[in-house]
């Protein structure tokens, strides 16, 4: 079912409360078979307003959404990696082609300022021409040395796993869903996304554009309602699960997904710093850092919230990122008035107010922001830069998830090392030098899935085709390039052999055959020795 798009308008926008019930009862799979369940309220975070309502799905809708993609994943299946890649590329121009409508819609379940809508709009239609482009070439049969050579052959299948659950979180609705969901469907998959019960409409609509652009109906399946709830037995019901949000919540999948040997991976929290050298460039390490620290109000998993800057240019860099910070405007219009959007709601913004309180009376010194802004929404605080924050105070134990960085001077680059290495997280960090090769050393230093040299984050993630993803308490798996793909597929190992079975023929004698084997096996691991050593020779002579 396509939803109409008539006039009329939420905040000024091209949505009407009409429009987004129809996308409501998308939700499940059919077009109003659970619309009759109790309801969640979605709201507009810069006013607190409600825009719509989404039903609140049981553990019976859920196993009932997954059997429904199962069913009808194989005509999917049957559609050439090829012919999906066509799919995508109609999915991306789709995608483009409804821009406008898009970033309404984003911003009117996040709150967050239209150019942070944008950065993860381009996203979607990068990543699914990138899967068009490499999904066809990853899934191919694949030859490899057999066991024994001529006699002997193996070669490797990929075969999709079943169905994918995805599980989603509030912060970037829209490229956090499609960028794992693409590569799950691109390996012939049928995927049950489970978006945030705070920002679901965004993924119905891309659902609906997937089936637009030619994907069988049912098998992409949006489920929502209580995380726990919903969740929990979406974990339960799939062959495999993909969870984006914090560790917290992160263990308990992994643990339900471990207990029902089903793979997974897990994309989660950070605590990421930024170490800015002697050399670096200060105006751009400082503009840089706005836009690594303050980007979507700080809620950006990828977003830095402790930066080490050496002790020689630690108070020109402070200045001068106090005064980029200054200039910052908050707001939540339709359009690029405003720098900074609102935070999502009342947990968030009491959260990042306490962490900065607590900082406070522990004696750190607030350089800038410090407050909640009421005047101007519900959710907004400004955005603030802290120094001298005490090693036990909530800033420096946890993730704040909002914007607040703290900024300290170091002695030398090995201090800095050491500092950016010294939490469980391991996300992202980025490295300001105006030498790049001794940027990418340091970076090889830093214990983290992603270092961006000179930039905070954006050139990590768009390089689509490199993997992204944590260490330690950030994760486990990665999503993007191949290895975003791969870990949607089994591998099928298929051996065969010329002479029958491997074992002593009936005139050899068990022992002889055993010899034989010894033998064998030892003369094929000399020869592969020598080969070695050969081209080894050769490389150096050349
Ligand atoms: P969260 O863990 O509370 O929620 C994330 C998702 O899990 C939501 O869809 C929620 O409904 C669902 N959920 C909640 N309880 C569940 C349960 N018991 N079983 C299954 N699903 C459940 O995360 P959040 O606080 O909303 O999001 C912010 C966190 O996400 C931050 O820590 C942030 O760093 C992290 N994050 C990580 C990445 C990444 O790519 N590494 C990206 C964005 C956000």
């Amino acid at each position: 079912m396509a939803v109409s798009r008539t006039q009329g308008a939420i905040f000024g926008t091209d949505w009407t409360r009409a429009e987004l019930n129809q996308l409501a009862g998308l939700v499940g799979g059919t077009e109003d078979g659970v619309t009759d369940r109790n309801k969640l309220a979605v709201t507009y975070p810069v006013t607190g307003d409600e825009v719509g309502d989404i039903p609140l799905l049981t553990q019976a809708d859920v196993e009932q959404a997954v059997e429904r993609s199962r069913a009808a994943v194989s005509e999917w299946q049957d559609i050439s990696p090829d012919e999906r890649a066509e799919i995508f590329d109609r999915f991306a121009a789709l995608v483009e082609q409804h821009r406008d409508e898009l970033l309404d819609l984003i911003q009117l379940e996040t709150g967050k300022a239209r150019q942070h809508a944008v950065e993860e709009f381009i996203d979607v239609p990068m990543t699914a021409s990138y899967y068009a482009e490499k999904g066809p070439e990853l899934l191919a049969d694949e030859k490899r040395a057999g066991a024994v050579p001529v006699i002997s052959r193996a070669e490797v299948t990929y075969d999709p796993v079943g169905v994918v659950g995805i599980i989603s979180p509030w912060n970037y609705p829209f490229n956090l869903s499609m960028t794992d969901l693409l590569p799950a469907l691109m390996a012939g998959n049928g995927v049950v996304l489970k978006p945030d019960e705070k920002t679901p409409f965004v993924a119905l609509r891309l659902v609906e554009l997937l089936i637009e652009a030619g994907v069988p109906e049912d098998v992409c399946i949006v489920v929502t309602g209580d995380g726990p709830v919903v969740g929990s037995a979406l974990v339960d019901a799939v062959d495999y699960i993909t969870f984006t949000g914090s560790s917290e919540t992160g263990r308990i999948v992994a643990e339900q997904a471990g207990r029902n040997l089903i793979d997974c991976s897990m994309e989660l929290g950070g605590k990421n710093p930024m170490v800015v050298l002697d050399d670096a460039d200060i105006d751009l390490a400082a503009r840089g850092a706005v836009h690594g620290c303050f980007t979507n109000a700080g809620q950006l998993c990828l977003s830095m919230e402790r930066i080490y800057a050496r002790e020689d240019i630690f108070e020109e860099f402070l200045e001068s990122f106090v005064a980029e910070t200054e200039q910052l405007t908050l707001g939540g219009d339709f359009d690029y008035t405003a720098d900074i959007g609102s935070l999502i709601d009342e947990g968030q913004l009491e959260r990042v107010a306490n962490h900065v309180e607590d900082a406070r009376e522990r004696g750190a010194t607030v350089h800038t922001g410090g407050r909640k802004r009421p005047d101007i929404g519900p959710l907004f605080y400004e955005p603030t830069i802290l120094t001298d924050v005490p090693d036990d105070s909530l800033p420096a134990c946890e993730e704040t998830f909002g914007p607040v960085v703290r900024v300290e001077p170091v002695s030398s680059t090995g201090d800095a090392i050491e500092a950016a290495n010294d939490t469980d997280y391991g996300l992202n960090a980025s490295v300001w030098t105006a030498d790049r090769s001794r940027g990418h050393e340091i970076a090889r230093q830093i214990e983290s899935g992603t270092v961006c040299v000179n930039d905070a984050y954006a050139i990590g993630w768009a390089a689509v085709d490199a993997p992204m993803g944590g260490v330690g308490d950030s994760g486990i798996g990665r999503r993007h390039g191949p290895e975003g793909l791969k870990r949607y597929v089994e591998p099928k190992t298929i051996a065969s052999s010329a002479l029958g079975p491997m074992n002593a023929p009936p005139a050899v004698p068990d022992s002889l055959f055993a010899r034989g084997m010894i033998r064998s096996t030892q003369l094929l691991r000399k020869l592969k020795k020598s080969a070695r050593n050969l081209s080894v020779t050769l490389v150096r002579n050349n």
